[in-house]
């Protein structure tokens, strides 16, 4: 019964989906097409229309790339359970998303790695590095650009009283309202502008975090900031000897 319920709720997320995802890829597509008729117009000018012409391309490659993201976040709804599951260690799925992020966060704040020992996981490397890209790329957003050294998104690993397997995303930005916190998990749920958020982020975080038997949590206060804490269960896999817990490390990188 639990497992049938589970997927209903499958279900009716993808239908949520399907019924705004039209919405969501009409503006960049119109977009896309507007500017790729201003390349032809362009070029029609000859070569003094070149430059012109080549802002237009960017511009319309800008609209692909959106779609192209919308497509790819909308994949992991229907994507199978089971495909890609391996013994994970925590910090090698943080790493990569940390990289990708961290230029992107520079403008903005200092970026504070703190690793501790989390235990293994069974779990989607894939998806959990999603999960930790959209975690940072939220954090980063809710910081305005022009202060870093008043910023500070800062990443921490480890394990909680239960063992499981912690990843603390906090950031120093705008925090939320009790009403925006109820919301955040709905489907294409955004306050962001039109072209910097499609709602969709979290509600792909939550049901990946779930499906690996986890749980996400936020905490946030206006003006002050917010927490994600992401919480997985440790793998049942006495083949794994588990290492001693070293003491954590604090680096900035940023
Ligand atoms: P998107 O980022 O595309 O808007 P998400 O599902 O990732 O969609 O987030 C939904 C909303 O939750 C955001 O629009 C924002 O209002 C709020 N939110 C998420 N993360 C943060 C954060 N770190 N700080 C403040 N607000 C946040
Ligand atoms: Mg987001």
């Amino acid at each position: 019964l639990q497992a049938k319920l589970i997927s209903a709720e499958r279900i009716a997320a993808v239908g949520t989906l399907a019924a705004g995802v039209g919405h969501e890829i009409n503006n960049p597509l119109a977009y896309l097409v507007l500017n790729l008729e201003g390349v032809a117009q362009s070029l029609e000018q000859g070569p003094t229309g070149l430059a012109e012409a080549r802002a237009r391309l960017d511009a319309a490659r800008e609209g692909a790339e959106r779609i192209r993201v919308i497509v790819r976040d909308l994949k992991v709804f229907s994507r199978q359970e089971g495909e890609d599951r391996a013994m994970l260690d925590v910090n090698a799925v943080v790493v990569p998303a940390l990289r990708m992020a961290a230029h992107a966060v520079r403008p903005r704040a200092r970026l504070v790695e703190e690793f501790g020992n989390p235990p293994r996981v069974m779990g989607s490397e894939s998806r959990l590095g999603q999960v930790m890209l959209n975690l940072l790329v939220n954090a980063l957003q809710a910081i305005p650009e022009g202060s870093p050294e008043r910023h500070e998104v800062r990443v921490r690993t480890g394990r909680d009283d239960s063992g499981r397997a912690l990843v603390e995303v906090s950031d120093t930005g705008c925090g939320m309202s009790p009403s925006v916190q109820a919301r955040i998990f709905d489907p294409f749920f955004t306050t962001k502008p039109s072209g910097e958020g499609t709602g969709l982020g979290l509600a792909i975080c939550q049901q990946i975090v779930q499906s690996h038997g986890g749980e996400l949590r936020v905490r946030s206060e206006e003006g002050q900031g917010t927490v994600f804490t992401v919480l997985l269960p440790a793998a049942q896999d006495a083949g794994f000897q588990e290492a001693p817990e070293p003491e954590a490390s604090a680096a900035s990188v940023a």
